[in-house]
């Protein structure tokens, strides 16, 4: 079995304690009052983990992404929503902890655990989700600021979120080499906010629509230089996506349990289903599955901490990995409890829910399999070279 070394095991147990004395009593309302838990987020910020990356000389808990993976797994195991705020916290931390210059760094990397600041990320629009390059909103220079037009989609933490990244175009003609990336203030004139999506799952932690219209920006918001929107958007999600493999693991995880305790209580012709075989087979696939899935995950972690040259290709890895796994895991886990499974009472119906969405926000899993496809070629391309013939490789 995966263990992990004794450094984490501390923070492991300290973890395990709030997701199931803090937040599990709490899951069910989330999901069905689908209101954003202030309560929840205050006592995140009190423990660390909204402020999980940000180095301790800020007020942060100045851990890696090993530990990042730790709470997000531990806490999707109660509440995969309480996982997605520890997650889109960071994702919209994370570009100013890697490109935001001194000033920007100890202005919000001292104001997010200060203050209690939440932070959103703006990526997606409507006719710009996987296609980031496509995006047609900009940010044109005006004097000593921009002016930002456009409309983001999907944006996790909109309305309840303190600051947003938002990526747009500086010049639109060089497509994904002509986007920038900004720290906007919520209150900012010509920002309107739609109401909260309605979604399948991930409840009570909102997403909407924001359209800026001429929204004044100063330009010590602008990260890193211009044009290097993509490549901080890309440096970001390198880094989360292995957190969202870990959500994944964390709802395929309470699936599994739930279901394997059914089994093993429920009789049908005579004996515990857990005891047939058809049943069998599902619970030992569904466990080998959960172990792939972590050591794929922490292996993705691991490489991003120690900074390794194929971090990316794992991160992508874990994502779309741990998350079909989960998808696959909590559809059986339904089967196996049958009717009881579709009831919303039995509290795994929302598994499935949640983890349909681990399949598709930071990129979809499709995206994914491109990322690592592309890391491939260029790792054969970087130990070959081009021109070898293929009777050297038979
Ligand atoms: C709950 C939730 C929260 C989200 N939070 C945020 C957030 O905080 N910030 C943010 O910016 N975005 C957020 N998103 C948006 C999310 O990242 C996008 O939905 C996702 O990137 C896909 O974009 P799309 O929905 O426009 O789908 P599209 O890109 O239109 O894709 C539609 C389908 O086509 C497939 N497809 C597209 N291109 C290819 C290709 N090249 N090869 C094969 N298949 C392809 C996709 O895999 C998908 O199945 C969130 C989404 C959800 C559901």
């Amino acid at each position: 079995m995966f263990e992990f070394t004794e450094e984490y095991e501390p923070l492991l147990r300290e973890v395990r304690e709030i997701a199931a004395k803090v937040v599990k009593p709490r899951a069910k309302e989330i999901e069905e009052s689908d209101e954003f838990p202030v309560d929840m987020a205050n006592r995140f910020f009190k423990e660390g983990y909204l402020q999980i990356l940000i180095p301790r000389h800020f007020g942060g808990m100045g851990k890696d992404i090993t530990t990042f993976c730790i709470v997000s797994e531990e806490m999707a195991k109660v509440s995969a929503s309480m996982s997605l705020l520890v997650i889109v916290q960071s994702v919209g931390t994370l570009p100013i902890l890697l490109f935001g210059n001194d000033s920007q760094k100890s202005e919000f990397c001292s104001k997010i655990p200060k203050d209690h600041l939440v932070m959103a990320f703006c990526l997606t629009e409507p006719l710009a989700g996987s296609d980031v390059g496509s995006m047609q909103m900009t940010a044109t220079k005006e004097g000593s600021q921009y002016l930002l037009n456009g409309k983001k989609n999907f944006v996790t933490n909109g309305g309840v979120a303190d600051q947003y990244i938002v990526f747009a175009k500086t010049n639109p003609p060089r497509g994904r080499r002509g986007i920038s990336a900004f720290v906007v203030d919520k209150g900012l004139y010509g920002m309107t906010f739609s109401s909260k999506d309605d979604k399948i799952g991930m409840r009570g932690v909102p997403s909407c629509s924001i359209s800026f219209k001429d929204v004044p920006v100063s330009k010590s918001k602008l990260l890193g230089e211009e044009g290097e929107g993509f490549k901080i958007a890309m440096e970001t999600l390198n880094r989360s996506r292995p957190a969202i493999g870990a959500q994944a693991l964390g709802i395929a995880e309470s699936a599994m349990e739930i279901s394997t305790l059914f089994a093993m209580r429920r009789r049908q012709f005579g004996k515990p289903i857990a005891k047939l075989e058809g049943m069998q087979f599902m619970l030992a696939e569904m466990a080998t599955m959960i172990e792939s899935a972590k050591a794929l995950v922490y292996k993705a972690a691991w490489h991003l901490d120690k900074g390794l040259p194929h971090a990316t290709k794992y991160s992508a890895m874990s994502k779309f990995f741990a998350s079909d796994v989960a998808m696959k895991i909590t559809t059986d886990a339904v089967q196996i409890m049958g009717g009881y499974g579709c009831l919303k009472s039995g509290n795994l119906e929302r598994t499935m829910r949640d983890a349909k969405i681990t399949q598709i926000y930071e990129g979809t899993n499709q995206v994914q399999r491109f990322v690592v496809a592309e890391q491939l070629i260029k790792e054969f391309l970087e130990k070959y070279g081009t021109g070898r013939e293929w009777s050297e490789f038979i």
